[in-house]
C-alpha cells in the first residue's frame, strides 16, 4: 500500500511493506523461500552489484519475505529504512559495526538486557571494543563518560529486568551535543509504546524475538535507522562518509542520503557479517506484528493488575513496575510511553535468594524460562540464571538482585495470573 502518515498503527501493523504478490496476487505476503535471484541480462547484474540499482542478488543481503517485514517495522517505528538481521544479538552487531573500529567505544547504560551486558562487556574486546557502563539517571555521569573514541550512546527504552523508563530526550541531546548517535533497545517497548526516533534517537533495535513476533516462535532482530543522522559532520564515521574500496571509492552518505545507514548494513554488514534473517523468520513475525497493538494492550493492562496486587501483598519487598504510581518512574512513562510501561518488572520476595527459586520451582501457568513478551507469562530469577556472570554489585546495579524476581507478564487471564502467584509465594514463604 501507499503509505502515509495519515494512516493509525492499527492500520500500519497489518498493511506496511506488504502488497498483492506482483507474480500470483497473494494477499498475503508469501514465503520468498530462495537464496538467489535470476538476472535479467548481463547489465542487470552489473548495476545491482554496483549498487546503481536495488534489486535481488542473493538472500544473505536481501530477500523479499524479509523485506516486507524491514519495510513494517521501519515505518512502525518512523524510520527511514530498516535491517533484520538472525537475532537481536545480531543486531547489536549490526548496529555498531557501521560506527566502530579499534579502539573506539560506547557509553551504555548500566541497566541491560543481561545477555547485552555480556556481549558488551566480553565479546566487544574481541573486535578491539569496549563499552563504559553508566547509571542512565545519572546525566552528568554520561555527558562525563564521552570522550574522543565514543561513537554512540546505547540505552533500552523500557530496561530490562526491572522495568525501568529511560529519559530519552535527555541522552538523545546529550548524543547531538557529543556529535554521536544514541541507540536505543526497543525491545521491551515496542513501537506501539514508544517510537524512540520521534524522542531523538539516530537508531533502534530490536530482538524481534519478544513482542513484535509475540509467540516465542523464532529469533530475530532488526536495525532501524531514522535517516536524520548527518555521518558527514565529521571524520567519526568514515564507514558512511569516507569513499567506500569495496565500490570503487562510493561515499555512502553522500550517495544515499537518508538511506546511507540502511544500504551500508546491507551491502557491507549483510554482505560480510552474514547475520541474516531467513524468510521462514520473517514471516512468523509479520504474523505476528498483525496483532501487536492489541496484544501489547492486554499486556500492559494484565501487568498492572499483576503489579497492583503483588506490591499490597505482605509477602512481597517491592515491585519495580514503573507503572505503578509508587514507582519513581510513572511520571516518565507518561512523556515516554503514554500507552504504558510495558509488562516487565521486578520483584522482591521475601525470604531472598532462597525463597525466588522456590517460587519459581512452584508456579503453574508461568514457564521458567529465558525470554520475555511471548503470549504466555513467563517468569525467572535472574541472579541464578541470565545475570549470573555477574558479580552481585553488577546485579544490583542492573536491577537483578539476588532477592528479585523477573515477570513477563502474557496475555491470558489476569485473575488466573494472581492465583498462581498466590499460591507459589505461599509455598516460597512457608
Ligand atoms: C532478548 C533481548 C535481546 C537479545 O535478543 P535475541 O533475539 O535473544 O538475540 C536484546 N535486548 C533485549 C532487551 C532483549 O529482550
Amino acid at each position: 500500500m501507499t503509505q502515509g502518515p495519515t494512516y493509525g498503527f492499527d492500520t500500519l501493523q497489518i498493511h506496511a511493506g506488504a502488497r498483492p504478490d506482483p507474480a500470483t496476487g497473494a494477499r498475503q505476503v508469501p514465503i520468498y523461500q530462495t537464496t538467489a535471484y535470476v538476472f535479467r541480462d548481463a547489465d542487470h547484474a552489473a548495476a545491482l552489484f554496483n549498487l546503481q540499482e536495488v534489486g535481488y542478488i542473493y538472500s544473505r543481503l536481501t530477500n523479499p519475505t524479509v523485506a516486507a517485514l524491514q519495510e513494517r517495522i521501519a515505518t512502525l517505528e518512523g524510520g527511514a529504512g530498516a535491517v533484520c538481521c538472525s537475532s537481536g544479538h545480531a543486531a547489536q552487531i549490526m548496529a555498531l559495526f557501521p560506527l566502530m573500529g579499534p579502539g573506539l567505544n560506547i557509553v551504555a547504560s548500566s541497566r541491560l538486557y543481561g545477555g547485552t551486558i555480556t556481549q558488551f562487556s566480553q565479546t566487544f574486546k574481541r573486535f578491539g571494543w569496549s563499552a563504559k557502563f553508566v547509571d542512565f539517571d545519572d546525566l552528568a555521569a554520561v555527558k562525563a563518560a564521552i570522550d574522543d573514541n565514543t561513537r554512540a550512546i546505547f540505552g533500552e527504552t523500557i530496561a530490562n529486568p526491572g522495568g525501568y523508563v529511560t529519559d530519552l530526550p535527555a541522552l538523545a541531546a546529550i548524543a547531538d551535543a557529543a556529535g554521536i548517535p544514541l541507540i536505543v533497545d526497543n525491545t521491551s517497548a515496542t513501537p506501539y509504546l514508544c517510537r524512540p526516533i520521534e524522542h531523538g534517537a539516530t537508531l533502534v533495535v530490536h530482538s524481534t524475538t519478544k513482542y513484535l513476533t509475540g509467540n516465542g516462535t523464532v529469533t530475530g532482530g532488526c536495525v532501524v535507522d531514522s535517516g536524520k543522522f548527518n555521518w558527514s559532520a565529521s571524520d567519526k564515521f568514515p564507514s558512511l562518509s569516507a569513499p567506500e574500496p569495496a565500490y570503487h571509492g562510493l561515499r555512502f552518505h553522500e550517495t544515499f542520503g537518508s538511506l546511507a545507514y540502511t544500504f551500508h548494513s546491507i551491502a557491507i554488514g549483510l554482505r560480510d557479517l552474514g547475520m541474516t534473517m531467513n524468510p521462514q523468520a520473517a514471516h512468523y513475525t509479520l504474523m505476528g506484528i498483525e496483532t501487536l497493538s492489541l496484544r501489547m494492550d492486554k499486556h500492559v493492562a494484565n501487568a498492572k493488575r499483576v503489579a497492583e496486587w503483588l506490591e499490597n501483598d505482605p509477602r512481597v519487598d517491592y515491585v519495580t513496575y514503573a507503572g505503578l504510581k509508587s514507582s519513581p518512574y510513572h511520571k516518565r512513562v507518561g512523556s515516554i510511553c503514554p500507552k504504558g510501561a510495558g509488562a516487565l518488572f521486578t520483584f522482591a520476595v521475601k525470604g531472598g535468594y532462597k525463597a525466588c527459586v522456590k517460587l519459581v520451582d512452584s508456579l503453574e501457568i508461568f514457564s521458567h524460562v529465558a525470554n520475555l513478551g511471548d503470549a504466555r507469562s513467563l517468569v525467572i530469577h535472574s541472579a541464578s540464571t541470565t545475570h549470573r556472570q555477574l558479580t552481585v554489585e553488577q546485579q544490583r546495579a542492573a536491577g537483578a538482585a539476588p532477592e528479585v524476581v523477573r515477570l513477563s507478564i502474557g496475555i491470558e487471564d489476569a485473575d488466573d495470573l494472581i492465583a498462581d502467584l498466590d499460591q507459589a509465594l505461599a509455598k516460597a514463604t512457608a
